[in-house]
């Protein structure tokens, strides 16, 4: 028994790794706009409907205790109908990204916190503390680019590969014996997805998730018909507050100095889509300008 476990852990890296080319059609549908590499097996570890599941019942606890203490914005709420709206024109481009999210129950809540955060859970609940709307004083422009960006890690299951990952760190070769035995699936994998990912709101990806979200989020938010630009006075407007305490958005979005870099250098990628959506011609639009004096307008100039 020993010697076969010992044998499935050995096997186990080989099989994650040519366990199919994982061709999907929504990155071959993805012919224009922003490129990115194919996702991350170790998502595979975690079965998304799992982790969706255990993020539903997450989000609907803290929506809970969130109403409890009246901290929970009512469906009336200006900026609540605001998220929505801008939600609403965001999810219709995010099917060419994963498939799944068009059985995904989307919610998008408003927390009364003064923390500068916001997420979105596996399965599309969103949730914007007031804290980053009213410290930064979110432009709609602005909102769009963090809204795609946490959906964007869902989108492209950043949540189940960092599980995936955390479970092949602490189960080893308890998780090669499930995985050659159980087909992918078994409950106490589901166990260890809940809590290879204890809070699926507040996780710290990886750099090269980070800039995967950053362009993804981009994409979605130019073919919404926003300006890819805000992403820059966004990024500005968070080093403004981040020299007082560091907001909690940042601590779980490590924030790189060549974030900024990163939008601008993906600009020529989206700023047609933009254009397009908008109906406008690309080298007419005026510069960006976000609503906080000490932030200069943002160009860009087609090559
Ligand atoms: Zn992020």
């Amino acid at each position: 028994m020993k010697t076969r476990s010992l044998a499935f852990s050995l096997l186990f890296p080989f099989v994650l790794l040519t366990a199919g080319s994982d061709s999907h059609a929504q990155d071959q549908q993805t012919q224009d706009g922003v490129k990115v590499g194919e996702m991350s097996m170790f998502r595979k570890l975690a079965p998304a409907g799992a982790l969706e599941n255990q993020a539903a019942l997450q989000y609907n606890q803290t929506m809970q205790q969130a109403e409890k203490q009246h901290a929970l914005g009512p469906d009336n709420h200006p900026q609540v109908i605001r998220l929505r709206a801008i939600a609403n024109k965001l999810i219709p481009y995010t099917l060419r990204w994963n498939e799944r999210s068009k059985q995904w129950k989307w919610e998008i809540n408003l927390v009364g916190s003064k923390q500068i955060n916001a997420y979105c859970m596996p399965g599309g609940k969103i949730a914007f503390y007031t804290g980053i709307l009213d410290t930064l004083k979110l432009t709609d422009d602005e909102v769009a680019i963090v809204m795609g960006h946490e959906i964007a890690h869902a989108l492209r299951e950043h949540g189940a590969e960092r599980a995936g990952k955390s479970m092949v760190a602490n189960m080893g070769v308890k998780l090669a014996e499930l995985v050659a035995g159980a087909k992918g699936y078994d409950p106490n994998v589901v166990g260890s997805v809940a809590s290879g990912a204890a809070n699926l709101g507040m996780l710290k990806f990886s750099r090269d998730d980070e800039t995967e979200a950053d362009v993804v989020g981009l994409d979605i938010a130019a073919r919404a018909g926003y300006d890819p630009r805000a992403g820059i006075a966004l990024w500005q407007k968070m080093g403004m507050v981040n020299k007082g305490a560091p907001p909690q958005w940042l601590s779980t979005h490590p924030a790189g100095t060549d974030r900024i870099a990163e939008i601008r250098r993906h600009l020529p990628e989206v700023m047609p889509l933009y254009a397009h959506a908008k109906g406008v011609d690309l080298a007419t639009i005026p510069a960006y300008q976000t609503n906080v004096k000490n932030i200069a307008p943002v160009n860009y100039s087609a090559r």
